[in-house]
């Protein structure tokens, strides 16, 4: 596959934990938005102090801010042979401005139902070290780590219901949009995290 994979779901849906076995095939770097703004935030740059207010809220970041974060990351040398998005695009503006920039071969629309979804987010535990992702119940880390693990600060009830209403109404949009281009591969997200990957890798190996 030549162009860009991009990864598509509601938050929660497995994303970033599928995003590794992929990265294992095909060799292309993961891109992530989420990862991307959160270290800007964390370093205090301007756009990290831009895009804070709407992350903490559960709303989108504005697209023009994203579209300059991903327009500077798609230069660097390893974004060449495509890239594995994890979290983008969003809208359809930001679907729109990537048809312009790089060819996508897929879209791994990864789909669970809502009521799968605040508990697997309030559940959701990060290893700093390693960026690992685990859940307390549904994957729970070693205990000899559990001592470090941290909480993403939107990762609770109230921020993931605006999420989700988010994603219904500006991203979810997408999935028709990729469908009408031929690109759209349907996995069910509700299956363990093992099963999700192995249906995954068949549509990709294919
Ligand atoms: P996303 O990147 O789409 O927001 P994550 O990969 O961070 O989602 O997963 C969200 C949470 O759900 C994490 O705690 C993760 O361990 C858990 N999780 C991921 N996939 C599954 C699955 N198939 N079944 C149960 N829990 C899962
Ligand atoms: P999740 O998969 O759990 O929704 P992400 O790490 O992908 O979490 O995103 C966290 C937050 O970062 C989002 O709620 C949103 O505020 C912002 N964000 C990430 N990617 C985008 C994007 N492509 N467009 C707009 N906002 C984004």
């Amino acid at each position: 596959m030549n162009g860009s994979i991009v990864l598509f779901g509601p938050p929660g849906a497995g994303k970033g934990t599928q995003a590794k076995r992929i990265v294992d095939l095909t060799s292309k770097p993961q891109v992530s938005t989420g990862d991307m703004l959160r270290q800007a935030v964390s370093i205090g740059s301007e756009l990290g102090l831009a895009a804070k207010v709407f992350m903490e809220a559960g709303e989108l970041v504005p697209d023009e801010v994203i579209v300059g974060l991903i327009a500077e990351r798609l230069k660097e040398n390893d974004a060449s042979g495509g890239v594995l998005f994890d979290g983008y695009p969003r809208t359809i503006a930001q679907a729109e401005e990537l048809a312009s920039i790089a060819e996508v071969s897929a879209v791994i629309s990864i789909e669970v139902p809502d009521q799968s979804i605040i508990e697997r987010i309030v559940g959701r535990r990060m290893d700093p070290e390693t960026g690992a992702i685990y859940h307390t119940k549904f994957n729970p880390a070693p205990e000899s780590i559990s001592g470090r693990l941290i909480q993403r600060k939107d990762d609770n009830e109230s921020t993931v219901k605006t999420r989700l209403s988010a994603y219904h109404e500006q991203t979810s949009p997408l999935a028709g949009w990729y469908e009408n281009q031929g690109l759209l591969i349907r996995i069910n997200g509700n299956q363990s995290i093992e099963d999700v990957g192995d249906e995954i890798i068949s549509h990709l190996s294919n």
